[in-house]
């Protein structure tokens, strides 16, 4: 098993790692720098993505012939987890949910049509996009087969109606994706539309506030009451919209977890800051063993995390599925930056409370980890069915001549 990473892969990890240092942190310090969501201002990211971008630091999820670097999803691993030491960085290079997993899932299953309308603007900063699947009770949440919103043919076009909600960046999205139920078939009976905002026959009927910061455009509730979608705006074909969003979420679960790691690192970071200069009961806290305890158990946790995460980047570059890695992923690295932050708080002490540090702002974020792109129920649910296909084969070394 070879754990090294090529000459190029580290240069680029070091120039997100500096750019995060030298353009990124400085302006998370300073409260002018965010907006009334707990994010970072419109202008001044605009600012800031022109100067990553003009250094090649853009997108680099994506391959070169979409405007990308073609890292790969272990390349994504690497470089994500640094563009989230700072709260900040995924939005500035372009790499923040749900745009990255909306514009990786468009580069895979696009029309060469669907892709200059609807992706390269996304592609190229100028527009924000949002993917529309949950729905409120009695709908689709963790089930997709509760889903109500409807899809009906109707000549050349598909007339939807239903309500969505949680739509994260609907606030600012211009192009969107949403999935909806065109028949009553239980696996082809989902079919993924894309639409830009413009188009009448539908509504943001709130902004639903919520308990942490915000991503630009937030959460919304959406109805949908005879919004046309012509049907050159189907993804992949009426019928398969479940594929598009196992392709879509598989990956994109996964660079949640990468961010996640690099928020983690930073939990870290700011909690050994203050316990290397804290002194109390004639100690320093960095000497104390019930801390040491702390850091340790967060160190060795970071690092299952990582390799958890490398382990599924690595099936999926080659051609895999990854399920049961994503998932395994997805609980562990979820769980991880909940108790990361709540660490850095309590060794922080009152200042740990304090908005002085990041942490209560990565504590009350990290919260929908365990909710969003499947709750961690569901997921352990799916890796106990994959227990019950494979038995004891759950867990095999695969080797390179049964693959070969
Ligand atoms: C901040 C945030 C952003 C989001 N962004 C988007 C977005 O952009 N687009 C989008 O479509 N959706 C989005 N969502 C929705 C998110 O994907 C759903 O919340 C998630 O899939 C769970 O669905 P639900 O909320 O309907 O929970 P429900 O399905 O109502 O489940 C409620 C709870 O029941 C438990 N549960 C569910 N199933 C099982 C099971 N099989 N076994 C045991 N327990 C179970 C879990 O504890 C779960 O949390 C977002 C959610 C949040 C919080």
């Amino acid at each position: 098993m070879d754990f090294t990473i090529s000459a190029e892969l580290e240069a680029l990890r070091a120039q997100i790692a500096h750019f995060v240092e030298t353009d990124v942190l400085p302006l998370e310090s300073d409260p002018a720098s965010y907006d009334e969501h707990e994010n970072i201002r419109l202008d001044l990211l605009a600012r800031t993505r022109d100067k990553a971008r003009a250094q090649g630091l853009w997108c680099l999820q994506l391959k070169p012939e979409t405007g990308g670097r073609g890292v790969g999803r272990v390349g994504m691993a690497v470089c994500y987890e640094e563009m989230n030491r700072s709260i900040f960085g995924p939005a500035v290079f372009n790499s923040a949910a749900p745009d990255d997993g909306n514009m990786m899932v468009m580069e895979a299953l696009g029309t060469a049509e669907q892709k200059e309308w609807w992706l390269k603007p996304v592609v190229e900063g100028r527009v924000r996009s949002a993917f529309a699947m949950t729905e409120p009770a009695p709908g689709g949440g963790s089930d997709p087969g509760m889903m109500l919103t409807t899809a009906t043919r109707d000549g050349d076009d598909y007339v939807v109606r239903g309500r969505k909600w949680f739509i994260t960046g609907a606030g600012e999205a211009e192009h969107f994706m949403l999935l909806a139920r065109t028949s009553d078939d239980e696996r082809r009976g989902h079919t993924c539309f894309l639409f830009h905002k413009n188009d009448p026959g539908w509504r943001i009927t709130r902004r639903i506030p919520i308990m942490g910061p915000e991503e630009h455009g937030g959460h919304c509730e959406l109805e949908f009451d005879g919004l046309r979608i012509p049907a050159r705006n189907v993804v992949l074909e009426e019928g398969r919209g479940l594929k598009v969003v196992q392709t879509r979420l598989g990956v994109a679960r996964l660079t949640h977890c990468m961010r996640w790691l690099g928020l983690s690192k930073r939990c870290i970071e700011i909690a050994t800051e203050y316990a290397d200069r804290r002194d109390g009961f004639g100690i320093r806290l960095s000497k104390r063993e019930s801390v040491q305890m702390l850091i340790g158990a967060l160190c060795a946790d970071i690092e299952i995390g990582r390799l958890l995460v490398m382990k599924a980047a690595w099936e999926l570059d080659r051609g895999g599925f990854a399920q049961k890695e994503v998932s395994m992923a997805k609980v562990h690295v979820a769980n991880l930056l909940h108790r990361a932050a709540d660490t850095a708080i309590q060794i922080n002490g009152a200042r740990g409370y304090s908005k002085d540090t990041v942490a209560e702002w990565i504590y009350r974020y990290a919260r929908q980890a365990r909710l969003v792109d499947g709750a961690d129920e569901v997921h352990r649910m799916v890796l106990s069915r994959h227990l019950s296909n494979e038995g004891r084969n759950f867990w095999h070394w695969e080797s390179a001549e049964a693959k070969a």
